[in-house]
């Protein structure tokens, strides 16, 4: 049973960044949005993405490569786990956060502080050229109820997240509801 259960882990852990990989993260998501739905939480979906990173990969070589994504990573971890969120690795250079219990305004200053916390490595793109590594945000925020497959929100996220690369990149966009709990009580109070 406890080989099984490391074999398990193994599976689901992503060999290079040590966090996990798209099947263990979609699989803790999943647990974390039932969980949300039974304490009537909100889930915030975060989808994070290095900009032009087939360039440093082009100009460093993979090897630096691999370095700059553990870096991220061991960055953007200390970060989650502050807030008790989940953090995966979703593809390459892709990473997936998940927060239960956000409020409108923590989701999109969250958003932007995982932006924020790649470009404050400062890994330069270029040798010799003030450019750095940076990454662009698409998130999701809907409360737990109204979630019927955490596949619309990664969606929903990662529109965003096409947004953000139209942009410019560098930066975050999101999808938020429109009403959140507190204000849908106090409308529905006040009639
Ligand atoms: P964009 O700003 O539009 O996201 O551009 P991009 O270059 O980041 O996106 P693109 O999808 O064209 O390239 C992603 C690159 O990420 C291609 C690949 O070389 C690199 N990559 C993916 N996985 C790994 C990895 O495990 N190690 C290294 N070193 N590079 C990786
Ligand atoms: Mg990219
Ligand atoms: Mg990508």
């Amino acid at each position: 049973q406890a080989l099984a259960d490391t074999l398990k882990h193994q599976a689901q852990i992503d060999y290079l960044t040590g966090v996990l990989n798209r099947r263990g993260v979609e699989a803790e998501i999943k647990r974390e949005l039932e969980l949300a739905k039974i304490y009537s939480l909100s889930v915030a979906v975060f989808m994070l993405d290095l900009d032009y990173f087939k360039r440093f990969n082009d100009l460093h070589g993979h090897m630096d490569g691999d370095i700059c994504l553990k870096r991220v990573s061991e960055r953007l971890s200390k970060i989650v786990a502050e807030q008790r969120g989940i953090i995966g690795r979703y593809g390459g250079e892709e990473f997936i956060v998940a927060l239960p219990g956000c409020g409108r305004d923590f989701t999109v200053r969250f958003a932007d502080q995982l932006r924020q916390a790649v470009s404050d490595l400062k890994i330069p793109l270029k040798r010799g050229q003030p450019e750095i590594v940076t990454a662009s945000v698409g998130y999701c925020m809907r409360e737990a109820s109204e979630v019927d497959d955490i596949n619309s929100l990664i969606s929903l996220a990662d529109a965003r997240l096409y947004t953000c690369k139209e942009k410019g990149r560098n930066c975050s966009a999101g999808d938020l509801p429109l009403y959140n709990a507190v204000q849908a009580v106090a409308s529905s109070a006040t009639g």
